[in-house]
């Protein structure tokens, strides 16, 4: 008996642990999937509701994917140990097999305690990689060309047939509150499954994605043009090798024949760059795969102890409440819809990195929660990387009120997130405490009644927070420790270094 351990690959296609299991099945032997919710995962401060509606979506369509096949997936609740002893002792199971997950420093240690489970109950573990995050890599030389290696490999057809033993012990999808999970209101949620993956990379691939290399960086435009795959890479929906293969394809086969008339230039160059941050999406994660206390403590520890807990700022930008109208929109849309931009995301950090001096920690677990496509790979590389404590990127804080001049200068995005602007004139948007007071009567939006004033003032934060990071990045110390940090995690792309 083969049980397959479904985590963050809830998908048939480019699947190679169901492709090894279905041969054994094809040789007569049986099989069982199996996905558990663990206490571990869905009570950890990183987890939300909008994750567990989204993983349930996805099961939904697995199980019936699996049964169309033959096979029988189980949808479990508890400790992951004492599930699989229940399971071993029910159904005489000798080989557990999986894919590695690349997670945080619990998913690991557990996957740890799994392994010693297997070794002691005599059942054979098999793990394989799933991406292009290298486990236990030497050193980051070479890793783009083992990243293209494992791009290249055909990707796995969708098995032919499963075989199952019939069993009454099938659990289900378990809703939050069976989960102690406070529900919280989404309007425009993406919803998950392996078909929406597909659907959602065809009308990128064909229909939305033309602009896609200009239209990234603004909200206005960012919701339609960008792929929006996120969420089901971060569950394994889909795999980066098929997203990979699939926008490979289509950029071979643009030419004047299949896009209209003078957008092959168009086309061609938003697919490039879309294949491109595939790349991004392992290298971000293999720096956690790499280091798994990312999570907890500065990449670069010369930065210790710099920020400070400020309890009502980070209640007022969490919720969308500074007094800056991008950054509120932003935080408001992100809770409503579980997604953001990149530019928007790289802002709402700076803003509380910089502006606010809050400490990433607790800013990062917001965002984690409000993030359908959580990856916690690439969510804490980035959140460090935008918080200037890597070491190694170069400082970058975005200004809140450029941002609505260059991304939303009419306001289309600020006035649908934040009401209370909407009779706000444009060129007032940006910085609506600079109206003069009976403006602000005449437009319904009196700054400190209607819509707060800003918590700081952007050209003092800006500049002090420069000087204290400044500071630290002058110091011989700091300097060696970037060395070593560039060792370990920078990337050999020349253009980025
Ligand atoms: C503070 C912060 C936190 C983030 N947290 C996450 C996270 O938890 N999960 C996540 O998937 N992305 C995260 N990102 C990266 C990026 O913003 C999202 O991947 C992207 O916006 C997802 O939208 P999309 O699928 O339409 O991307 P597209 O622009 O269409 O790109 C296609 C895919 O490439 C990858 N990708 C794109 N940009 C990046 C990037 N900068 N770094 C790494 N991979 C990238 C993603 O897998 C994405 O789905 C974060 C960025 C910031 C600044």
């Amino acid at each position: 008996m083969h049980l397959v351990w479904f985590k963050r690959d809830l998908r048939v296609c480019d699947h190679r642990v169901l492709h090894e299991v279905a041969a054994r099945c094809a040789a007569g032997e049986q099989m069982l999937g199996v996905y558990v919710y663990e206490p571990l995962v869905y009570e950890a401060p990183d987890f939300d509701v909008c994750h567990l509606r989204f993983i349930n979506e996805c099961l939904i369509e697995l199980r019936q994917n699996i049964e169309a096949l033959g096979g029988t997936l189980l949808i479990l609740q508890g400790e992951v140990l004492r599930v699989f002893e229940q399971i071993r002792k029910h159904f005489g199971v000798t080989k557990l097999w999986a894919h590695e997950e690349n997670g945080n420093a619990l998913t690991f240690a557990r996957d740890l305690r799994v392994a010693e489970w297997a070794g002691a109950q005599g059942v054979e573990w098999q793990e394989f990689y799933q991406n292009g995050v290298v486990r236990r890599l030497r050193n980051r030389d070479g890793w783009a060309d083992q990243w293209r290696e494992r791009m290249d490999e055909p990707a796995y057809a969708v098995p032919e047939r499963l075989s199952s033993p019939t069993t009454n012990f099938m659990g289900d999808v378990l809703n939050p509150e069976a989960l102690g999970l406070k529900a919280r209101e989404m309007t425009e949620r993406q919803v998950g499954g392996e078909s929406q993956a597909h659907d959602l990379l065809d009308s990128f691939l064909h229909e939305r994605g033309m602009e896609y290399r200009t239209a990234m960086s603004s909200p206005v435009t960012g919701y339609d043009a960008c792929s929006r795959i996120s969420p089901y890479l971060s569950y394994g929906a889909i795999s980066v090798r098929h997203a990979y293969q699939i926008g490979r394809a289509r950029y071979r086969s643009i030419n004047k024949e299949t896009v209209a008339k003078g957008t092959v230039t168009l086309w061609k160059g938003s697919v490039r760059s879309y294949l491109s941050r595939l790349r991004w999406h392992c290298h971000f994660m293999q720096k956690m795969e790499d280091q798994w206390d990312i999570d907890v403590v500065n990449i670069a520890r010369a930065y210790d102890g710099l920020r400070g807990d400020h309890v009502e700022w980070l209640e007022a930008w969490a919720e969308g409440r500074t007094g800056y109208p991008m950054v509120d929109a932003c935080m408001r849309a992100l809770r409503a819809t579980g997604w953001l931009n990149f530019r928007m995301r790289a802002m709402v950090m700076s803003f509380a990195s910089y502006h606010l001096w809050l400490d990433w920690r607790a800013t990062g677990i917001v965002l984690a929660r409000y993030f359908v496509d959580y990856e916690p790979g690439i969510h804490w590389s980035q959140v460090q990387m935008q918080s200037g404590t890597t070491g190694i990127n170069s400082v970058r804080v975005y200004s809140p009120i450029k941002q609505v001049e260059d991304q939303d200068p009419e306001g289309v995005f600020i006035r649908k997130w934040v009401p209370e602007l909407a009779n706000v004139p444009s060129t007032y948007l940006a910085q609506p405490e600079l109206m003069p007071e009976l403006e602000q009567q005449f437009c319904g939006c009196v700054i400190g009644v209607d819509y707060p004033a800003p918590l700081v003032v952007h050209a003092e934060a800006y500049k002090k927070a420069q000087q204290q990071i400044r500071a630290v990045r002058a110091n011989p110390d700091a300097r060696a420790e970037a060395q070593q940090v560039y060792q370990k995690h920078g990337s050999r792309s020349k253009r980025r270094r």
